[in-house]
């Protein structure tokens, strides 16, 4: 049997964002939207419409109309999901703005995407917002006319204009731009569509069986995919609330939340889970309410997705498999699955969604079994990148089939299985780290000749950055110069944690350099030094 399947059509919805949150909030006016633990914050359907409602007449009355871009940078809040919504109800577009970003990074994403108005704290224990915006502004930036502080007066009084109706939107109008780096190095704007994202996350509520009952606990950042759609709009789509436990990753801080608001599903990458069950005081949280959850982004050992079921308290724990490039998700694992199933794949094709995997040289359908490039067709697949459209359409073919740039295997009983990356990502802690991104940022350094970046195994991110440097003739550097170069210009989680300084770099007889053979050659001099170490200590 050939690697194709096609998930059962089941009508969609033709809602767009703001006619689902009406619906919404129409419905369940009083039950609970948003909870924020870390600000202590509460808002229902109805208060979260009004909210959304209010920002969008401010933003008009700040020159925002339809179609004009407006950016969030900032951690996980209340405010985000808000600014979210008043887009949505006025039918700009919110660009999703990754809060690690540094100023090399923002300048670029603000002078790409042509934010208007753009939202941020002034600072928090990670950052200086402000004073990073200002760097980044001195680079580019040039369409950026104004600039809004959450807690300030102006926000408050930006929700306290004359709440104005939504805007007539088409389901087909772009509605959220989250930047990618896809399989080239420079990220990319991903386009996403009303019915791109509420189907999205109508489809895996449905497969969550989520209803106004349920409690998403999120400690994933609504800057990604993970939290804007398989959280957010997977709220949206059920009336199930949404439960914030931090800025960002915090273990203690999401069992908490999960305890204190009765949280029903809980969201994570594989080292969150893992983070979460090694607490020292693991047994003092109540977790009795979770039933289900959704872990995403990287592969879930064995071991692991017997604790969450049993420890975390997660029978119906599903694994989720998708690119923000296709709203994300494509495959999912069943609420009942058996345990093979939901540790050996990544699930089988969604509702409303064909799936293939191609040989990567002929680009034929291989056989089940057989490892090729995972491919995908459907309402999910994005409408392009922003302003790119060769990059597009290397993308998306001409019959509407998007490459996923990851290879897989298609088993005989439909499930799919990840075998690898034939692009060149590195995933550390859930965090997608493109190496050419932090090759072409460390050329920028004075005295690096050549460098490569490739991942090396961690036991505790799955993966960590490692950079091999060839210094110019006669120049010095010690890695914590080169970290130190690094740091406020890009985002922590790309800054190398390993670095080799190297006269040469394995090539293949064409001149092309094996990441692989760098991997390899790191691992084994990493070996001899701690027996070296060893034996003279
Ligand atoms: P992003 O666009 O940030 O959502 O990243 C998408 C990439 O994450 C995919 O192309 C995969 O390489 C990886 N990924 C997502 N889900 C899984 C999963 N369940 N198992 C393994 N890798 C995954």
């Amino acid at each position: 049997m050939l690697s194709y399947s096609r998930g059962p059509e089941l009508p969609l919805l033709d809602r767009t964002t703001s006619e689902q949150l009406e619906y919404v909030a129409n419905r369940w006016p009083d039950r609970l939207a948003v909870v924020s633990a870390h600000q202590n914050k509460r808002l229902t359907w109805r208060e979260l419409q009004a909210s959304a409602a209010s920002l969008a007449a401010g933003l008009s009355e700040l020159g925002v109309s339809r179609g004009d871009r407006v950016g969030v940078w900032a951690m996980n809040c209340w405010e985000w999901i808000v600014v979210h919504f008043a887009c949505a109800w006025l039918g700009a577009i919110l660009v999703s703005v990754n809060p690690a970003l540094r100023s090399r990074e923002l300048s670029f994403v603000l002078m790409r995407s042509r934010i208007k108005v753009l939202f941020l704290r002034e600072q928090d224990e990670r950052a200086h917002y402000a004073h990073i915006l200002s760097d980044a502004m001195t680079e580019g930036g040039a369409a950026l006319q104004c600039t809004i502080r959450l807690e300030t007066q102006e926000w408050t009084d930006l929700l306290s204009c004359h709440p104005q109706p939504a805007a007539r939107s088409a389901l087909d109008d772009v509605i959220n731009i989250q930047y990618t780096s896809g399989t080239t190095g420079s990220p990319k704007g991903v386009l996403l569509t009303h019915r791109n994202l509420v189907n999205n996350g109508g489809l895996i509520a449905r497969t969550l069986r989520y209803t106004e009952d349920d409690r998403i606990c999120l400690p994933v950042p609504l800057s990604h995919c993970f939290g804007n759609v398989i959280g957010t709009m997977a709220s949206l789509a059920s009336g199930a609330g949404i439960i914030l436990p931090n800025w960002c990753f915090d273990a203690a801080a999401t069992l908490a939340a999960v305890q204190a608001e009765k949280a029903t599903s809980l969201y994570g990458v594989p080292t969150m889970f893992i983070a979460e069950l090694s607490l020292p005081d693991f047994s003092r949280f109540d977790v009795t309410s979770l039933r289900t959850g959704v872990m995403a982004g990287a592969p879930c050992p064995l071991e692991l997705m017997r604790k969450v079921i049993s420890d975390l308290h997660c029978p119906q724990l599903t694994i989720g498999y998708g690119l923000t490039e296709t709203s994300p998700i494509i495959t999912m694992s069943e609420a009942d699955d058996d345990l093979e199933r939901r540790v050996s794949s990544v699930g089988k094709v969604m509702p409303c969604t064909e799936i293939k995997v191609v040989s990567t040289t002929s680009g034929d359908i291989v056989e089940r079994g057989t490892q090729g490039e995972i491919c995908a067709r459907g309402y999910m697949l994005m409408k392009g990148y922003d302003d790119e459209p060769e990059a597009t359409a290397r993308a998306i073919d001409s019959d509407g089939w998007f490459r996923s740039g990851d290879l897989g295997k298609m088993r005989e009983d439909g499930y799919l299985q990840i075998t690898g990356r034939a692009k060149d990502m590195i995933i550390r802690g859930g965090e997608n780290v493109y190496p050419r991104e932090i090759e072409e940022f460390l050329y920028t350094h004075p005295q690096i000749a050549e460098v490569h970046v490739t991942g090396l195994p961690d036991e505790r991110l799955g993966e960590a950055v490692l950079a091999w440097i060839r210094l110019k003739p006669g120049a010095t550097a010690t890695a914590e110069e080169i970290r130190g170069f690094c740091h406020d210009q890009i985002a922590r989680f790309k800054i190398p944690q390993y670095i080799r300084f190297v006269d040469s770099f394995p090539t293949t007889l064409s001149g092309k350099i094996q990441k692989y053979r760098i991997r390899e050659m790191e691992i084994s001099q990493r070996a001899l030094e701690a027996k070296s170490r060893a034996a003279s200590g």
